[in-house]
């Protein structure tokens, strides 16, 4: 993990992980991933599943277009960066 900006939330400088927007288990593993940080891709697995990421959600334009994940960035863009985040639980309900 290096620092750098999060695609998603854009909080500078972040701990990022690689996201592959088509997931692996279906036919990603070559294909395009966006930088993440963790909250954002933890929020991400999250909400959406493998289906969904492959079928629709493989544009980080179209995942922060979802009302969760628009709620989810405002909140997150309030966070300290250099804090590590904890998801809040509400945030989905099941
Ligand atoms: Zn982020
Ligand atoms: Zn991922």
């Amino acid at each position: 993990m290096k620092e750098k900006t999060c695609e998603l939330c854009l909080r500078n400088p972040v701990q990022t992980t690689e996201h592959h927007l088509i997931p692996k288990q279906h036919g990603g593993t070559e294909g395009p991933t966006v930088i993440l940080c963790s909250a954002c891709h933890r929020q991400i697995h999250a909400l959406f599943s493998n289906e969904e990421l492959a079928r629709f959600y493989h544009t980080p334009e179209r995942l922060a277009d979802h009302p969760a994940m628009q709620g989810y960035l405002k909140w997150v863009k309030k966070q300290d960066p250099a804090k590590r985040i904890t998801t809040r639980k509400s945030h989905r309900k099941r």
